[in-house]
């Protein structure tokens, strides 16, 4: 049998991708021969220049995830190096989860699950979250998604993107903006250079002491030392943060906070999202290997 081309993972997978990973190539896990013709990576993986000069025959990353903001598109691009994500597949489940989270922060739903299992029944009074103004960050395909159920509460969607979309929602021009109109700000825009730490002081004082923040983003889109600030001044009212700066750390104040629900950055993670992921990883990778149309590149 002819030897099996080389893999670098550099993300942990489930063992099903694994081991489907391992049928097709040699999988390295440590030091990548220069021989390695494919990386394996996740949402949050880094795949630098550096990395890209080091594997001569490197020929495809394929991401397992949507955002590819780690992956250094233009050393890429340079060496003919192909990319590929899992888009649309994990649409859904992301959309619930910011749903779930805002949910969980104006209805105190993790902060009462606590008083229960201590034995507590008298709660405070949580904050009604139908009829208020959602907007979201990013209207793409999980922005849309995210809209098409925040109308359902019966309050106003609105959003802003980098172009106005042709839908009924109203565009408003920057996010600053956004933030003054809205109750509940919901990111669902890219990381990279151009969205970091686009939620700042300043647009969280614009959010004001009713706003809530809700990230299933990417944690590089928030100032995360003035969000812990935000929470602890009343500048705004709560959080549900999937993802976060540097992840796994999360900030200790955070966790100290009722008006705050973390999520172990789970945007995908259900049995069904995970595995259809999968499936389009390894449908981009054999593609490439037969020479075919790679089913969802970005390069
Ligand atoms: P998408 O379809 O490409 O949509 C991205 C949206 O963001 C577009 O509307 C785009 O606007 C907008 N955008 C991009 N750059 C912007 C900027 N500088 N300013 C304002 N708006 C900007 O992507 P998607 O599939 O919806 O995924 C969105 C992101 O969600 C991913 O990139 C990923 O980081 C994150 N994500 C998180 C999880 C999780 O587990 N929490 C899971 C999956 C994805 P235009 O259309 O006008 O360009």
């Amino acid at each position: 049998m002819a030897d099996l081309p080389d893999l670098y993972l550099i993300a942990d997978m489930a063992p099903d991708l694994v081991a489907a990973l391992e049928q097709r190539f040699t999988v390295h896990r440590g030091d990548p021969p220069a021989t390695t013709r494919a990386i394996c990576g996740g949402g949050s993986s880094v795949v630098d220049a550096a990395l890209i000069e080091r594997l001569p025959a490197l020929e495809i990353i394929a991401i397992n995830g949507v955002g590819y903001d780690g992956v250094d598109l233009d050393a890429a691009k340079a060496r003919g190096i192909r990319v590929t994500n899992t888009p649309d597949v994990l649409t859904d489940d992301v959309a619930d989860l910011a749903i779930g989270l805002w949910l969980a922060v104006e209805r105190r739903i993790a902060a009462n699950d606590t008083i229960v299992r201590g034995g507590g029944w008298n709660v405070p009074l949580a904050r009604r979250a139908s009829g208020r103004k959602i907007g979201i960050f990013g209207l793409g395909r999980i922005g849309q998604a995210i809209a098409r159920r925040a109308e359902s509460f019966g309050g106003d969607v609105l959003y802003t993107a980098r172009s106005e979309k042709p839908v009924a929602w109203p565009f408003v021009p920057d996010i600053a903006a956004l933030a003054d109109v809205c109750d509940v700000l919901i990111l669902a825009a890219p990381g990279g250079a151009d969205t970091r730490e686009i939620v700042d002081a300043a647009v969280l004082k614009k959010l004001g002491p009713g706003g809530v923040l809700i990230n299933v983003a990417r944690g590089s889109l928030v100032d995360q030392l003035a969000l812990v600030a935000a929470l602890v001044s009343g500048d705004i009212a709560g959080a549900g943060i999937d993802v976060f700066a540097d992840e796994p750390e999360v900030p200790d104040l955070l966790k100290t906070m009722s008006q705050v629900v973390l999520s172990p950055h789970q945007g995908s993670a259900t049995v069904e999202t995970r595995g259809a992921m999968a499936a389009l990883v390894l449908a981009n990778l054999d593609a490439h290997l037969a020479g075919k149309p790679l089913p969802s590149a970005v390069l």
